[in-house]
C-alpha cells in the first residue's frame, strides 16, 4: 500500500526560510555631525519589511510601516542615510 502521495504534497507546500538581504548604512547628524553605522536587513517575502539588526550608539531607529529611519537620539531629528 503507498502512502506518501499526502506527504509529498505536504512537503511541496513548506515554508522555505526566508533570506535577508543585509547592508550597513552610515548615519550622519545634520545637527551635531554625529556619526555612526547601522546595519539593516530587509525579509525576502512579499512584506518587504525593513528592521534594524544593529542601532549605532547615540541613534535610535524609527520603525514605519515598511522601512526604518534614524534619528539622532541627542537631537531627536531625523538622520539622512
Ligand atoms: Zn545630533
Amino acid at each position: 500500500m503507498w502512502q506518501g502521495l499526502g506527504l509529498e504534497n505536504a512537503l511541496f507546500g513548506a515554508h522555505v526560510p526566508a533570506m535577508r538581504e543585509r547592508w550597513t548604512e552610515d548615519l550622519v547628524c545634520p545637527n551635531c555631525q554625529k556619526t555612526g553605522r547601522a546595519e539593516l536587513s530587509q525579509t525576502d517575502d512579499q512584506s518587504g519589511d525593513i528592521e534594524a539588526e544593529l542601532v549605532p550608539a547615540g541613534f535610535k531607529v524609527i520603525q514605519l510601516e515598511h522601512s526604518i529611519i534614524f534619528h539622532c537620539a541627542s537631537c531627536d531629528i531625523a538622520v539622512k542615510p
